[in-house]
């Protein structure tokens, strides 16, 4: 009875949650009770939070990867910079897996006050990057989403989901090269909103991770 066990390791990781201490999502130790603007991340890891660069800097390293007018993004923003190994890689793998709806919420405030000191053009939606069908099914959350919600949240910006959708179930790209990501999210992404809607508007994207910005500028 596969499924029947599922469901019980789901509770009981659901009521362990609920009646154990906490633990810090990026050092696995256990966090105490105290007032903490992100209460899944204990004090020594809140004090090391890996900010990422300013955005002139992440406009410049995401261009490297491109040629002439090859680059739609005007602007780009980020709260992290963490590599592979990086014990924060825990936290994204929490969103992205475990549907950690209140994470990427705090963070996406987070995101959203950087986005908010560095001044921006004026909005018209928040798009968070759509996950394919199948896969939403499959994990029952798309955690852009969840980040796009902080997001709005501080700039006063709706969320505005209904704008594009993934039209190909692309496999992950994170084994791939900056070349092979351009190919394997080309045509990914479709309008489904009319263009008198977004024509001459400008709107602010999200996703959880951008590497190359392959997805972004798709
Ligand atoms: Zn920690």
């Amino acid at each position: 009875m596969p499924l029947l066990k599922t469901m019980i390791q789901t509770l009981t990781a659901g009521f362990s949650e609920v009646l154990s201490p906490r633990h810090c999502i990026v050092c696995e130790e256990s966090v105490s009770d105290d007032d903490r603007k992100f209460e899944f991340i204990c004090d020594r890891c809140f004090n090391s939070i890996p900010y990422a660069e300013s955005p002139d800097i992440l406009l410049n390293n995401i261009l490297e990867n491109y040629s002439g007018d090859e680059l739609c993004i005007n602007n780009a923003y980020a709260l992290l910079r963490l590599k592979d190994n990086d014990d924060w890689m825990r936290l994204i793998y929490g969103l992205k897996y475990r549907g950690y709806s209140r994470i990427g919420y705090e963070f996406g405030k987070e995101l959203g006050r950087i986005i908010q000191s560095y001044g921006h053009p004026e909005y018209a939606g928040i798009v968070p990057i759509p996950v394919h069908k199948a896969r939403l099914r499959e994990r029952g959350f798309n955690q852009s989403l969840y980040i796009a919600q902080g997001v709005s949240e501080i700039l006063s910006v709706p969320v505005a989901d209904d704008i594009i959708e993934r039209a190909v179930y692309t496999q992950t790209q994170t084994v791939l090269s900056a070349e092979e990501r351009k190919i394997n999210v080309e045509g990914a992404f479709r309008m489904t909103a009319p263009n008198s809607v977004v024509e001459g508007k400008i709107y602010l994207i999200v996703d959880d991770v951008i590497t190359t910005g392959s997805k972004m500028n798709s």
